[in-house]
């Protein structure tokens, strides 16, 4: 019983609405205001009742390769993995890792001639190669990937 009780004091539940508020805080970016940027600048605010948020911290990092964010259509979710929420992480980089996200949503899936469904379509590197600092990002990601490998 005492064992319980000191438990409750050392994680008092926060209310609702700061619980749904860290979903997109980070310690050090805010997804939700830099999507919203974007989706005004760059999407006539096209993108509507999308959830931004930062994924679940993995117990082990990969040792491959890295997947910076993800888009869940149906539920209209993007989730950016929290490594990318540290102080050397340019902001102008993680925008660019949102614009792609996003950006997946604006631009249909096509497929190809092997019958096989494809979502980095010409199209969509057409588009991608607008963002103004894509070739920027790219090269930090190159440059940068270990950091966020095992
Ligand atoms: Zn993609």
């Amino acid at each position: 019983m005492a064992k319980k009780t000191k438990r409750k004091i050392a994680h008092p539940k926060l209310p609702m609405q700061r619980q749904l508020n860290l979903q997109h805080e980070g310690k050090y970016f805010d997804l939700r205001a830099i999507f919203d940027r974007l989706n005004e600048r760059y999407f006539r605010v096209r993108l509507r009742g999308y959830k931004v948020m930062w994924g679940r911290r993995q117990k082990r990092r990969p040792k491959e390769y890295f997947i910076f964010g993800t888009i869940q259509e149906e539920d209209r979710v993007i989730r950016i993995n929290p490594l990318l929420d540290q102080p050397f992480v340019p902001l102008w980089f993680l925008q660019y890792v949102l614009y792609h996200e996003m950006l997946h949503s604006v631009v249909p899936d096509e497929v190809g001639s092997d019958g096989r469904r494809r979502v980095h379509t010409e199209k969509f590197y057409r588009r991608e190669r607008e963002f103004p600092n894509y070739r920027r990002a790219r090269r930090w990601e190159e440059e940068n990937l270990a950091r966020f490998l095992r």
